[in-house]
Parts: structure tokens; sequence; C-alpha cells
């Protein structure tokens, strides 16, 4: 699937908190005029406007994780295109770029390697079930990923590189043909399988080096990127422009599915209008695939950095079966590609037993969704250990408090 170009919206809301850990603070005020890639959000990464207009508000605003953020609403000038000039980042450090450029991975965090002794590149180029925005900046743009790739191995001393794309992906070929001349890149054609985006998962399959617990693959020499920070990073490099736009896989009850080129900050309701809006009465929005995403509350919530798909829902798509109690079958600790033990986690965070939850590990949730999809209970794993996840965060901070 090729992608689209949807139209600017009138108006983005753009989320200070879009990646991993931190909330950025504003460094526009209301009134202000802002352009094409200006810096509107200054902390652990930087954010940046994905359009030229004028800021209305800065409050705070439904966020696709389900609760309210500080968000600059910039109201978009007509037809405007003005470029932001944002100087020669060529005078940075490779690391130094990334985060100037705001550039985030699909997972949340920052793109970022702590250790300079890198000794593989991993680039996930793999989709979800029901998301192709993979393969669609691959087929569009390889010569620019391949080329953003070569600059970071470049930067990190990396010895090589691998290109992880399913077999049965259009893109495989095109990727194979770009990186001909590249004798440390390789494709490696794999099945699809899921989930395919642990990081962890990624560096023990690939790369054959197993990611103690507490631990991240660049401890081990690896870093693990995706597609869309390779692109993201040839736009920094080659024209100065940090991450304001995403590629969003737009699927479901739409009258045309498709991948759509969308500045940050868009609504949703506007992009699925782009896609010639829904077919039937809507009843659920996923954020990010059926399988790992979060239903949205509102269709008002803004594409963030970290958003690859859309998916929407009618009540015909939706098992409205209702769960029933655990029956202690495992199936979940035996999908888990973290080693966790879901059921217990379920168990603890339903209960608000948040202590037991941090004992096991929560934190490490990668969010997959793989033990809710085989729980023949048909159990919400997935958002109870989210609300574990928060119980846990509000447990640790009364207790620093306490300190
Ligand atoms: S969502 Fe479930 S299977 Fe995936 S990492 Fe978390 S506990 Fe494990
Ligand atoms: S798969 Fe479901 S029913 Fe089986 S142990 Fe896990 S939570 Fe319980």
């Amino acid at each position: 699937m090729k992608i689209a170009t949807m139209k600017t919206p009138d108006q983005v809301i753009i989320p200070l908190e879009q990646h991993a850990g931190a909330v950025c603070n504003p460094v526009v005020s209301v009134g202000d005029i802002v352009s094409v890639g200006q810096l509107i959000g200054d902390g652990k990464s930087m954010i940046h406007s994905s359009v030229s207009g004028e800021v209305t508000a800065i409050s705070e605003l439904p966020h696709p994780a389900g609760k309210n953020v500080l968000s600059v609403v910039i109201k978009t000038h007509d037809g405007e295109k003005k470029e932001f000039k944002p100087g020669d980042f060529s005078t940075y450090k490779m690391s130094r770029i990334i985060r100037d450029s705001g550039i985030v991975e699909p997972n949340g965090l920052p793109t970022v390697y702590k250790k300079a002794d890198i000794n593989t590149i991993i680039i996930n180029g793999t989709n979800t079930w029901d998301l192709s925005s993979n393969e669609a900046l691959m087929l569009d743009h390889p010569s620019e990923i391949v080329d953003g790739l070569r600059a970071l191995i470049k930067s990190v001393g990396a010895k090589k590189a691998t290109i992880i794309i399913e077999l049965d992906s259009e893109a495989l070929q095109v990727m194979r043909t770009e990186t001909i001349p590249d004798s440390n890149i390789k494709i490696i054609a794999t099945p699809t399988y899921y989930p395919p985006g642990t990081e962890s998962t990624l560096a023990k399959k690939f790369a054959n080096k197993k990611v103690p617990r507490g631990s991240t693959p660049d401890d081990r020499g690896v870093l693990v990127s995706s597609i869309s920070a390779m692109k993201a990073l040839y736009d920094a490099l080659c024209d100065g422009m940090p991450m304001i736009k995403k590629v969003v896989t737009v699927a479901g009850a739409v009258r045309s599915p498709k991948n759509v080129l969308v500045e940050i900050g868009a609504p949703i309701k506007d992009v699925i209008e782009a896609c010639g809006g829904c077919t039937g009465t809507p009843v659920k929005l996923i954020m990010n695939g059926a399988v790992s995403g979060a239903a949205q509350y509102t269709d008002e919530v803004p594409v963030i950095k970290t958003t690859t798909g859309i998916l929407v829902q009618t009540e015909s798509d939706i098992n409205r079966e209702p769960p029933s109690p655990c029956i202690n079958c495992a199936w979940c600790v035996d999908e888990c590609p973290i080693g966790l033990l879901p059921h217990l986690l379920y168990g603890y965070a339903d209960s608000a037993q948040f202590d037991k939850c941090a004992e096991l590990y929560i934190g490490d949730c990668v969010e997959c969704g793989m033990c809710a999809y085989v729980c023949p209970s048909k159990l919400p794993i997935v958002q109870i250990i989210r609300y574990g996840k928060h119980g846990v965060a509000a447990m640790e901070a009364e207790m620093e408090v306490e300190a």
C-alpha cells in the first residue's frame, strides 16, 4: 500500500508528552506565530510544530494514552507552507541531532544509544497484523531509509546492520536492491510473527545477544531502531527537518483504507475523514493495532509520534463475550516474550496489590497483547496491567515524598 498525503488539518493539537518518561515544557505562548519545524516543547526529547499557524491554546487535552496532557493547539494558516530553517545540524554529533530533531521510536522511547561501543544495529521493518506503515515507508522511501541507516552506522562505528522484513512483504526486494552496495547491511527475511517490536527479543533473535532484565540491548552492543526513525534521521540530516509527520495506517471500517502521511497533532477524526470517513457506525477506535493498541474514548485525540495506525471497528467487528475467571492454563505465561507472569500481574493489579505487581516486574511489560490474545477466558489483561503500572508509579511517587 503506497502512502497518500493528507490535507493539512485546520488545527493541530500537539501533546507535550510523546515519549516515555517526561512531559516537555512549552517554549511558545498563546498568540505566537509558529512555522513548520519550529521547536515548541523542550525537555527529555524535543517537540516541534508540524504546521505554520497561530498558537491558540496551551492546555490539558485528551491524549491517546487515555489521559489529559498539556498540549499546544495551533490553528493552521490557510494553505501557507512557510518552511522553518532550523540551522545547520551537520556540526552536531549524531546523538545531538537525534535529540534535537525529537526522533522517537514507535515504542515511545527517544532514539538514543547510551553506549559508545555499538557493534550491531537492528532495524525493525516488520509490521503488526493490521498495520502496514513500515512497508509503505520502505516502498516509497527506500533510499532515504538506507541513507539514514548508513549515517547511523558511520557515526556509532557499528560493524554491521540488519534490516528485518517479512518474507511476504513487497518491500523485501526493494530494500535488497537498495542495499546491494553495502556489504555491512544485511536484509533478513522473516516469517510473520508477533510481537515483532520488542527490542530485547530482536537482539536475542537476530544478534544472538540475550538482554538480562534491567538492561537494554545497547548494553550488549546492539542498537535496535525502526524504519520510521531512519526516515526521520534522513529528514533531519538532509533537510534539517525534525520529526513532525508520521505515516499512519488507517484500516477497518473506513471507505478508503490506506497509509497516509499526517502532520503530528492532526485529530484522528480528520485522518479518518481523509480516508473517506467510516462505513457504518463506528463503535471503537483503536490506536496502533487490534492486539496491543489502545481504544480511544474520543476521536478528538491527536496523532502523536508513536502513532502507527488507527483501526475503526463497528459493532459486528467486536466480540462482546464477557470474560470468565482465569483457569490457570498458563497459556499467557508461555506466550509472554518478556518471561513475565501475566495471570498473576492481572490478579494483583485488579486487586490493587501494587507492591506485588512491582515485585513481579510489571514495568517490564511491553504491552504487546499476546497474553490477552491467547487467553481462553478473554480477560482484559493488558488494560489491567496498564492500570497496575499507573498504580505502581503512584505508589512509588508517594514513597518518594514520604522518604
Ligand atoms: S502484554 Fe502480556 S505478553 Fe506482552 S509483555 Fe505484557 S504481560 Fe507479557
Ligand atoms: S491465559 Fe488467561 S486463563 Fe490462562 S492463565 Fe493466563 S490469564 Fe488465566
